[in-house]
C-alpha cells in the first residue's frame, strides 16, 4: 500500500496545470505517466544567462539585457524577419524574429514599454542583436529568468523550457519525508539529505553539479539502486518461502551422463552440483547458468532436466527460436531416447495435427520431457505435473513470459526455473540485472578448442576476403558471412544482403544460403538445414544466427560493418565458429564512416582480436565506451534506471545490494524507524510503475 504522503506525487501528469492532451504524450515519453516522473527527471545541461548592456554584450554568450521596446520593421518580402528595435542607456540592438505576427510580437512587446530581453547575442552588420529572445519579460517577472538554467531533454511537442516549468511545478509537491539511509553512511559520503539532493538536483550552479559523481546525484543514484536492490532482494525472499517439488537424480540421468560423448568439465561439474542442491531443497528454484558461447550450457540441463524425470515429474526446455528448439530437439531426443526418455518437440509452427499429440501426452503425463519455444507459454500446453523448466538465452524472453510458464505448475508446488546466458555481463552489473537470481557461473571451456584466429581489416579489402574465402571453401571448409541488419533501414541493408548473396555465389561457383530474419520461417528452417548438413558451404545471414546455432563444420566467419555491432553480439555471432578441433578464423571488416571511422572503433573492434574470454570483452566495451548501452541491455531486460548509470556507479552498486541485504536480514518486516523509512522509499520509487523496466 502506497503511503498518503506519497499521493501527490503518484498522480498523472495531466493532472498538472499546462499539461493538454497535446503534451501529455510528449511528457510520457520523456519522464513518465506520473508527477513523480517529472519531479525524476533529470536535467542534462545548463545555460548560463549574464546581466549586459548593449555596450558590454558579448556575441556568443547569452544575455538578460534591461530594455525599452521601440519601433518594429516588418518583413519586406517573405523569407525576411521581423526587426524590433530596443535600447538600454548604453545603445540600440535589434530583436529579431523570423515567422510570427505583428499582433504576436507587439503582444509582448508593446511600443515604449520595459521589457527584460534574454537570449544569445549575436551580431550582425555590426549591431548587436537576438534572434528569437528565450524571454520577454516584464520588469515584475524578471525572477524568471535565472542566471543558471537547466536545461531538460526536449522532444516533439515539448521544449525544455516548458519541461523546466513543469517540473518546478511538480517540485511544489515535494514531500518532507524521513531520511532511509544510514546516517554515519551519509556523512561519510557527504552527501545531502534527500529533499535538498532533489532540490539540487534542479538547481545546478555549474557543469560540475551534472556529474554524476556530484553529492547530489550520486545520492540519488544510490536510493535508486537500493529502491531496487530491496526490490530484488525480496522477491528472492518470497521465492524461497515457496515450496516446490524436491527432484533427485536417478537411473535416467545416472545413464545420461554415460551417454555423453565426453566428460563433464569442472566448470560444469560445478553448475550441475549448484542446481541439485537447489531442486532437493523443496524450495523454489530461479537460478541462471550464464556461460560463455560454446561453454557447454545444454549438457547442465540435459542433466538436471533428467532429474526431474527420475523424481516422476515433466520436464521442459525452451529456446527462444524455432532453429534452436529444434536444434536442441535433434541433439538431445536422440540422448535421451538411449535412456528411455521420449522428448516431445512443440513450435508454433508445427500444424495442429503434429501439436495436438504432443498437447495430449503433456496434458495427460505421457510425454516427460518436452522441449519448444514461445509455444509453450500458450494456454493450450497444459502439463500433468511440471517440475522442472529450463529457460535458453533467457533474455529473449520478457519477465511476464517467464511467469506465464511457471504458473503451469501443479498441486505439487511451484515450477524450478534454470534460465541461461551468454551475453557477459560485467560482475558489477549482474547484481543488477540478475539480483533475484541465484548464477552459476561456467567459466572455463570444454576442451580441445582451438583459438579463433581473428583480423580485423577495412572494408575495401573485401575482395580479397572474399577470394580467400573462396579457396577455403574448394578445401571443403563452411563459412558465415554476416551482413548487419539495422532496423531503421531495414530494406537497404535486406538488399545488400541479397546483393552479397548473389555476388559470392557467382564468385564461389556454386549456390550460397541466404537467411534473414524477414524470412518466412520455414524456408529460413530449410536454408539452415542444408547448411548444417554441409550441403550449402556459405551460409550469408543477417543476425538471425547470433544465438545458440551449432554448426561445428564452420570455421570460417567473415562480418561485414562490424563497427556497427556491440561487442557483445560480435562476440556471440563470432562464438558461430570455434566449435570443432579444426582451426578456426573470423574477419570483422570494418567501413569508414563519413566522418572517419573514429579511433574508438577500432580499439573496440581490437579487443576481439585479443581475447575470447566474453567477460573480458564486456568490462573493456564498457570501459572504452564508458557508459551508454554497449551491452544492449536495455533491450535485455536492463532496468530502465532513472538517476544510476551503472557505469559511473558501479561501485555503489554492490554497496547497494549490501545494505538490502542487511536490512531485510535484520528487520524483514521493516517495522523500525528505518525499516518504515526504507519502505517509504520502495514505494517513492515503486519498481512497478512509470517507466517500463525489465525486471
Ligand atoms: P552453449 O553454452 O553455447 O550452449 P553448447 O551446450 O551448445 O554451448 O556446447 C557447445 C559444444 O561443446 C557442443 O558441441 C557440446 O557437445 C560440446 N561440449 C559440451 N560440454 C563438453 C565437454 N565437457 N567436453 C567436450 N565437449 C563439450
Ligand atoms: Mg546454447
Amino acid at each position: 500500500m502506497r503511503p498518503e504522503i506519497l499521493f501527490p506525487l503518484f498522480v498523472a501528469v495531466e493532472s498538472l496545470k499546462g499539461v493538454g492532451p497535446r503534451m501529455a504524450p510528449a511528457v510520457h515519453r520523456l519522464a513518465g505517466p506520473l508527477v513523480r516522473d517529472l519531479m525524476f527527471l533529470a536535467p542534462t545541461g545548463l545555460i548560463r544567462r549574464r546581466e549586459m548592456t548593449v555596450q558590454t554584450a558579448v556575441a556568443g554568450e547569452v544575455g538578460i539585457f534591461d530594455l525599452i521596446i521601440g519601433g518594429l520593421t516588418k518583413p519586406g518580402r517573405p523569407g525576411l524577419p521581423f526587426k524590433l528595435r530596443a535600447n538600454d542607456e548604453t545603445g540600440f540592438l535589434t530583436l529579431v524574429w523570423f515567422g510570427g505576427s505583428e499582433a504576436w510580437i507587439r503582444k509582448q512587446c508593446p511600443d515604449g514599454e520595459r521589457r527584460i530581453v534574454s537570449g544569445k547575442v549575436e551580431t550582425f552588420n555590426d549591431l548587436v542583436q537576438i534572434a528569437h529572445p528565450d524571454y520577454v519579460v516584464s520588469a515584475e517577472k524578471r525572477d524568471e529568468i535565472v542566471p543558471v538554467e537547466p536545461v531538460y531533454p526536449a522532444t516533439q511537442g515539448i521544449t525544455s523550457r516548458q519541461v523546466r516549468k513543469l517540473v518546478m511545478t511538480a517540485m511544489e509537491s515535494l514531500p518532507d519525508l524521513a531520511e532511509w539511509q544510514d546516517a554515519a553512511w551519509l556523512a561519510k559520503q557527504a552527501w545531502p539529505s534527500w529533499p535538498d539532493a532533489m532540490k539540487a538536483l534542479h538547481a545546478p550552479e555549474s557543469e560540475i553539479d551534472l556529474d554524476p559523481q556530484a553529492p547530489a546525484r550520486a545520492r540519488l543514484a544510490f536510493d535508486e539502486l537500493l529502491a531496487h536492490q530491496l526490490a530484488l532482494a525480496r522477491r528472492r525472499r518470497n521465492r524461497q518461502a515457496v515450496r516446490a517439488p524436491r527432484l533427485a537424480p536417478g537411473a535416467a540421468a545416472e545413464r545420461l551422463l554415460a551417454a555423453l560423448p565426453f566428460t563433464l568439465t569442472g566448470a560444469q561439474q560445478r553448475a550441475v552440483a549448484d542446481i541439485r542442491r537447489d531442486l532437493a531443497s523443496g524450495e523454489q528454484m530461479a537460478r541462471l547458468l550464464q556461460g560463455d558461447v560454446g561453454s557447454g550450457k545444454t549438457a547442465v540441463a540435459a542433466l538436471v532436466l533428467a532429474d526431474a524425470i527420475d523424481s516422476g515429474f515433466q520436464a521442459a526446455l525452451m529456446a527462444p527460436t524455432d532453429i534452436l528448439a529444434r536444434q536442441h530437439h535433434e541433439r538431445l531426443a536422440p540422448l535421451f531416447a538411449e535412456v528411455g526418455v521420449a522428448c516431445a518437440l512443440l513450435t508454433g509452427r508445427d500444424p495442429a495435427s503434429v501439436r495436438r499429440p504432443v498437447l495430449e501426452g503433456l496434458a495427460g503425463g505421457r510425454l516427460p520431457l518436452v522441449i519448444g519455444t514461445h509455444a509453450l507459454f500458450q494456454d493450450s500446453v497444459q502439463f500433468h505435473r511440471l517440475g522442472l523448466a529450463v529457460i535458453d538465452e533467457q533474455h529473449r524472453f520478457g519477465v511476464r513470459e517467464r511467469q506465464r510458464l511457471l504458473d503451469k505448475g501443479g498441486a505439487d508446488g511451484a515450477v524450478h526455473l534454470l534460465t541461461m546466458s551468454a551475453t557477459p555481463i560485467p560482475r558489477t552489473l549482474e547484481l543488477t540485472q540478475y539480483g533475484e537470481l541465484d548464477v552459476s557461473r561456467l567459466d572455463e571451456k570444454p576442451p580441445g578448442r582451438r583459438p579463433i584466429k581473428t583480423a580485423v581489416l577495412p572494408l575495401d579489402r573485401l575482395g580479397e576476403v572474399a577470394v580467400r574465402l573462396k579457396a577455403a571453401i574448394e578445401g571443403g571448409a563452411q563459412a558465415y558471412w554476416i551482413c548487419p541488419l539495422i532496423e531503421e533501414s531495414e530494406h537497404i541493408d535486406l538488399a545488400a544482403a541479397e546483393d552479397r548473396a548473389r555476388d559470392l555465389g557467382k564468385l564461389m561457383g556454386r549456390p550460397v544460403g541466404l537467411v534473414h530474419g524477414r524470412m518466412p520461417g520455414p524456408e529460413r528452417e530449410t536454408v539452415m538445414q542444408s547448411f548444417l548438413d554441409g550441403h550449402l558451404p556459405l551460409l550469408v545471414a543477417t543476425t538471425v544466427v547470433e544465438v545458440g546455432v551449432d554448426v561445428p563444420n564452420a570455421t570460417l566467419m567473415v562480418i561485414e560493418h562490424a563497427e556497427r555491432f556491440g561487442l557483445a553480439q560480435l562476440h556471440q555471432l563470432r562464438g558461430r565458429i570455434g566449435r570443432s578441433d579444426k582451426p578456426s578464423a573470423c574477419t570483422l571488416l570494418y567501413g569508414q564512416s563519413e566522418t572517419g571511422l573514429g579511433k574508438t572503433a577500432v580499439e573496440r573492434l581490437d579487443i576481439l582480436r585479443r581475447t575470447e574470454d566474453g567477460f573480458e570483452i564486456a568490462e573493456a566495451d564498457f570501459r572504452i565506451r564508458g557508459g551508454g548501452d554497449p551491452l544492449g541491455l536495455k533491450q535485455s531486460g536492463f532496468p530502465a534506471y532513472r538517476f544510476a548509470d551503472p557505469m559511473a556507479h558501479a561501485g555503489l552498486i554492490r554497496a547497494a545490494a549490501d545494505d538490502a541485504q542487511l536490512i531485510l536480514g535484520r528487520d524483514p518486516g521493516l517495522t523500525s524507524n528505518r525499516g518504515r523509512a526504507v519502505q517509504m522509499l520502495e514505494a517513492l520509487f515503486d519498481w512497478r510503475s512509470g517507466r517500463p523496466s525489465g525486471d
